[in-house]
């Protein structure tokens, strides 16, 4: 068997592992992605593409493509920060032509990429490959181990191997790294129901006695988000169905209806929440990014844009020495000096927000008083307009965002903004 080598190997084709493929085709570095499922079309993706990515796409040439694809546009972004009440920022403050948070499905954007990748001739793409463990000579990855849907296995040679492999990294887990957990107190039901016209639109968040949660429009229907405390899942469904579509009904009290559109728990997926980032991102030969090196939690849909610009710093500081050959543990190391703050800042508003949750929306504990008091933060963010735009831009673009390197850079496509966002139910493109 003829012995497969590429300079760089991306595991994942989550938003990390696409952006970095795409951009280091275009650096002209031979690069393949593995990615364990056959497609992307997976029901638990975020949803939200954010102003920084939208202005990268723009500058990858990309911005055109991407408003052909059905969406909606967030004009303010819903923050639980404090009391029962979500603070409500708006986006029309940050600077730069993107005053808004699309929303589309995640798949969408990932074949996005994926197409403009593929037109690179250095780039290889391939589905239904999942990596089981990792090469080493010495100290030093030298590769992966993989095994395909139908059932062949194999090895991929490389001089970088870099895990986009998300929050249950196998990558992470085999090479040794160390990380730190912060403990998450929630966890998060996710299913769907029927969106009927007249219904939200965008994004909508509720809390109240029967708990939190998050719609997202998708077109014909919601993709629910219901938090939980973590561990309780067993006893709430061993609780029944018919107390599950209650609690429900209680958080929807303009549509109550909806709730009995769950037929059976099989249709309520849940997913294990978690906040934790490694020590050290790196190893020789090895380098983590996105949710592989810092799983992010759903609150505040901020995971994805971080993961995309972790793969832009990763491709702008590693595509010259990929060319050349030689990775070096200071190449590495600079990767997770320029991302180590944006990460720390994110974490650290998640885990604000948590407790939060916590305190209110998880258990629904507000009494009317409390209900109808503005959250304090929300009293600080009305009276300065600085502070406004400083969330603003800690969520919609990021904290030390990222710009295309000029490698990557494509003609530009035709003004490429939506039109205007409306509000926070956000209105969809034509
Ligand atoms: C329920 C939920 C909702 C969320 N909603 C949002 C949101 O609205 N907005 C937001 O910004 N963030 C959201 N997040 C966080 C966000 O999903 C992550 O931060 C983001 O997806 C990280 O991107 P990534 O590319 O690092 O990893 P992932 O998106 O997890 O991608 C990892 C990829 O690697 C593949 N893979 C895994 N193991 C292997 C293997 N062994 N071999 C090959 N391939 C493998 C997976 O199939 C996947 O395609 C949400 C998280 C959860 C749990």
């Amino acid at each position: 068997m003829a012995r497969e080598e590429t300079a760089c190997c991306i595991v994942g084709g989550g938003p990390a592992g696409m952006m970095l493929g795409l951009l280091l085709a275009r650096a002209g570095v031979r690069v393949q992605v593995l990615e364990k499922h056959g497609d992307f079309l997976r029901d638990f993706r975020g949803d939200t593409v954010h102003a920084s990515t939208l202005t990268l796409l723009d500058e990858l040439g990309l911005g055109e493509s991407f408003w052909a694809i059905p969406h909606r546009l967030l004009a303010q972004a819903l923050l639980p920060l404090s009391g029962p009440r979500p603070v409500t920022v708006d986006l029309d403050l940050l600077p730069g032509p993107h005053k808004h948070i699309a929303m589309v499905p995640q798949w969408d954007l990932l074949g996005l990429l994926a197409r403009a990748a593929g037109q690179e001739p250095t780039f290889t793409l391939r589905m239904a490959t999942e990596v089981t463990g990792l090469l080493r000579e010495g100290d030093a990855v030298t590769g992966v181990r993989y095994r395909t849907q139908d059932g062949q296995c194999g090895e991929l040679h490389a001089t970088l191997t870099v895990a986009c492999d998300g929050r249950t990294s196998t990558v992470r887990a085999a090479s040794g790294l160390r990380h730190r957990d912060f403990g998450v107190p929630l966890d998060v039901w996710w299913f769907r129901l029927p969106r009927h016209p007249g219904d939200p639109e965008g994004l909508a968040a509720r809390a109240g006695r029967g708990g939190a949660l998050v719609l997202i429009d998708r077109g014909e229907y919601f993709q629910v988000g219901y938090l939980i405390r973590k561990g309780s899942d067993a006893r709430m469904r061993a609780e029944g169905i018919d107390a599950f579509r209650t609690r429900l009904a209680a958080l929807l009290p303009r549509m109550p209806d909806r709730a009995a559109a769950v037929r059976s728990w099989d249709e309520v997926k849940l997913l294990n929440v978690r906040l934790d980032r490694m020590q050290r991102w790196f190893t020789p030969g090895l380098l983590c990014i996105g949710d592989a090196a810092h799983a992010m939690s759903p609150i505040g849909g901020v995971g994805i844009n971080l993961a995309i610009q972790d793969a832009v710093a990763t491709a702008r500081l590693l595509a010259a020495p990929l060319l050349a050959g030689r990775v070096g543990g200071r190449d590495l190391a600079r990767v997770q000096l320029r991302r180590w703050l944006p990460t720390v800042v994110t974490q650290s508003l998640q885990w604000v927000m948590h407790q939060t949750l916590v305190k209110h929306g998880l258990t629904g504990a507000a009494d009317a008083a409390e209900r109808d008091t503005p959250p304090k933060p929300a009293l600080l963010l009305q009276r300065f307009r600085r502070l406004r735009a400083a969330l603003a831009h800690v969520i919609a673009i990021g904290v030390l965002p990222e710009h295309a390197p000029a490698f990557a850079r494509r003609p530009p496509t035709p003004p490429s903004r939506g039109p205007e966002a409306v509000g926070p139910r956000a209105t969809p493109r034509p």
